[in-house]
Parts: structure tokens; C-alpha cells; sequence
């Protein structure tokens, strides 16, 4: 990182590709016996004392109890994550709001700081990201890096990160890695919020066999991901999971491309808003459709309908194991959990396999914890 601003936290150390490979295994897993490691990785046992013995003295490992393992007869020790060795940083744009937090190396949030945006000038914003950036360091020296996330498509060319079309934002080809790296000191990797998010919660659930698992969120706009053979689609062109104009029903209300009834036409925040004529904007329509109003009871039945349609296609085409539901939006699903239900009885095929889905209670700093675990990632990788 060539910047101006002096780094004032903890380098990650240089290691060998075997010994970083080592590492992130004991990292998704949080904890694995040697024997364990030394077979995903086909090592020898020689090879792998030498290896975790610099990864213990690089800090990033220690050494736990012994395990009786039943397969070999043979005690295996189990090495764990030094989680407090390094701490990152994760940020997620909104329209409006810079949430942030820091984590330890195993994605725990230690720290939390959320700051209204002043405006939407890029200058601005990698400004109120550098003033946040120095906050924590100066609590958190063991600060390694930082993750940005925020919606829009981010194209990876060598170890850059530009993004583009960031509509809360009005953000395009901008190359956001490189300017927060200048402007903090702190190495910074940049993904689509939707991207990370789906990451994070891939690694949450990475020895429960939930494999493919998709993940769809709801609020001020739909995300899809997908994770299939532990890895991320990210497209051809990183712009898979456009999910906002499936067709719901032909005679329902227009979307901002001009369709009739498709799912960005009940779905997102706005929409419910809308259509329950509230013009506080969401936050009244979940008010008073909590209280009975019908017209915004109404208009959140609708959306339930539509997201339950969307569940039933994502199960038709993809059939995962798991289908992780989250987003600011969620108090939809417990208001018209009986709708979902009705939009996937109505779109899922006879011989469609089941339904199986995972509500993930959500807050902001969410977004931010998976902004972080992609720094993380981004750095042991
Ligand atoms: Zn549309």
C-alpha cells in the first residue's frame, strides 16, 4: 500500500502459500485437529509441524487440548485461531448511513461506530471513512485492514477494485479500494454488500452441509447470492443475482422500469410505502400495518405474495439445502409469513425439492461484520 498517511496498526505477516492455506482452514472451521488439516491439505506430519510451528510463532495460532480421534487411534491436538492477534475493520454504505465495525480475526464484533453520511460526494465519503478509520485505530491498535461494502458491481481488475453503478450513491467507475487505502494507510478491499453478505453467512454455516445455499435479503432493495461447492458465483462479469423484475402478477402496480406487478413493484421498502399511501415512508406503513390499518396491511400481504414467488423460483431453478432470508425488510416475513407461504405453493414445480428456509434476524452492523470478513479473507488469502 503506497499512501501517504502512516499505518499505524499490525501488518499481517508474510507467509509461505502452504502455511496461509493451513491458516484459513483452521480460520472457516475455527478450530481443527492437526490430523484434520494435514488430510485436507494432503501434508505430511513433518511438514505440518513445521508449518503450524510458524504459524504459532506468527502469532495467528495456538495450540488447544488433545483429541481422542476415533478413525486413526491416534490423539490429534487441535489448533485454534489467536483471534485477538489482529483486528479489521468493516464498513457498508447506504444512501445515507456509514455503519462500521471492527472484528477480531473470527469475525466477533469488539467495536461499533454508525455516522450519518454528510452528502454523496465520493471526496466526502472516503473522508468521513478515513475520520472513522482513525477513531478506531486509535482503540483498536491491532487494526490489519479494512473491508468496504456497499451495493453496486465491483469489477476486480489485478488489485484494484472499481465500482460501478452504486445507485444509493450515484457512484460509478470509482476506484474505491485505492482511495480509502490513500486516504486511511490500511490495506482495503471493496465487494458488493449482497456478495459479502453471502460469504459471511457461508462461513456461519460451513460444517453444516448446507450446500448450495442461496441467500436472498429484503428492505430498500432485493439481493440474491449463491454459494455453490463452498465457493461464491460472482457471474462471469460479477453481476449475477438480479432477481428485482421476476413477474409477480401482470395487474399489479408499476416498477420504475415500467413493469406491471413485478417483484420491485410490492417488494422493496419503497413499494410497501407506496402502496400503503404512508408518506413518512416505511417505518409508518410497518406501524400502522402492525396495528391493523388495512390498506398497509394490505400492501405488505402483497409484498409477502411477491417475496414467496421469488423463494419458489430460487427453489425451482437452484434447489439448495438452505435458503437464508434476512434484510431490513424482514418485518414483512412476520407479518405475512402465511403469504410467503401462498407465493411459494403457487410458483414451486410438483417435483420441485422442499423449501427450506433459514429467517436470519438482521441488523445493520450486519453488513458491516460481513465488510470485515472480507477484509479479513482479502488479507490471509
Ligand atoms: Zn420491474
Amino acid at each position: 500500500v503506497s499512501t501517504g498517511v502512516p499505518f499505524s496498526g499490525v501488518r499481517w505477516p508474510s507467509l509461505q502459500p502452504t502455511a496461509s492455506a493451513a491458516f484459513v482452514q483452521v480460520l472457516l472451521h475455527g478450530g481443527l485437529p492437526r490430523a484434520e488439516i494435514a488430510r485436507k491439505l494432503g501434508l505430511s506430519r513433518a511438514s505440518l509441524t513445521r508449518i503450524t510451528k510458524d504459524l504459532v510463532l506468527a502469532d495467528l495460532l495456538t495450540e488447544g487440548p488433545t483429541e481422542q480421534r476415533s478413525a486413526t487411534g491416534r490423539p490429534s491436538e487441535i489448533l485454534f485461531v489467536n483471534k485477538a492477534a489482529h483486528h479489521f475493520l468493516g464498513i457498508k454504505l447506504t444512501g445515507d448511513t456509514l455503519y462500521s465495525v471492527v472484528t477480531d480475526l473470527q469475525a466477533n464484533i469488539v467495536g461499533l461506530k454508525n455516522v450519518p453520511l454528510v452528502n454523496h460526494s465520493v471526496a466526502d465519503v472516503i473522508g468521513q471513512i478515513a475520520d472513522v478509520t482513525r477513531e478506531h485505530a486509535a482503540r483498536f491498535p491491532r487494526l490489519t485492514s479494512i473491508g468496504v461494502a456497499l451495493a453496486g458491481y465491483v469489477e476486480h481488475d489485478g488489485s484494484r477494485s472499481i465500482l460501478h453503478d452504486s445507485a444509493y450513491l450515484g457512484w460509478d467507475s470509482v476506484p474505491l479500494g485505492e482511495m480509502v487505502e490513500k486516504a486511511t494507510g490500511y490495506a482495503c478491499a471493496v465487494e458488493n454488500d449482497v456478495q459479502a453478505l453471502t460469504a459471511v453467512e457461508r462461513w456461519s454455516r460451513i460444517d453444516q452441509g448446507v450446500e448450495p445455499m442461496a441467500l436472498i435479503t429484503i428492505g430498500v432493495g432485493l439481493g440474491f447470492g449463491f454459494v455453490v461447492n463452498q465457493e461464491l458465483v460472482r457471474g462471469a462479469h460479477g453481476r449475477s443475482g438480479k432477481l428485482s423484475h421476476v413477474p409477480v402478477d401482470q395487474s399489479g402496480p408499476l416498477c420504475d422500469r415500467g413493469h406491471h406487478g413485478c417483484a420491485s413493484s410490492y417488494l422493496p421498502n419503497g413499494a410497501i410505502a407506496n402502496a400503503a399511501g404512508t408518506p413518512g415512508g416505511y417505518q409508518d406503513a410497518l406501524l400502522l400495518a402492525r396495528s391493523g390499518e388495512p390498506v398497509a396491511l394490505a400492501a405488505f400481504m402483497s409484498a409477502g405474495y411477491a417475496l414467496g414467488v421469488l423463494i419458489g423460483h430460487v427453489s425451482n431453478m437452484l434447489d439448495p439445502a438452505k435458503i437464508v432470508l434476512t434484510g431490513d425488510g424482514l418485518p414483512l416475513y412476520e407479518l405475512a409469513e402465511s403469504r410467503v407461504n401462498d407465493g411459494i405453493a403457487a410458483t414451486l414445480e410438483s417435483d420441485a425439492g422442499p423449501v427450506n428456509l433459514d429467517v436470519q434476524p438482521f441488523d445493520f452492523s450486519e453488513w458491516a461484520r460481513a465488510a470485515a470478513a472480507l477484509a479479513i479473507f482479502a488479507t490471509v488469502s
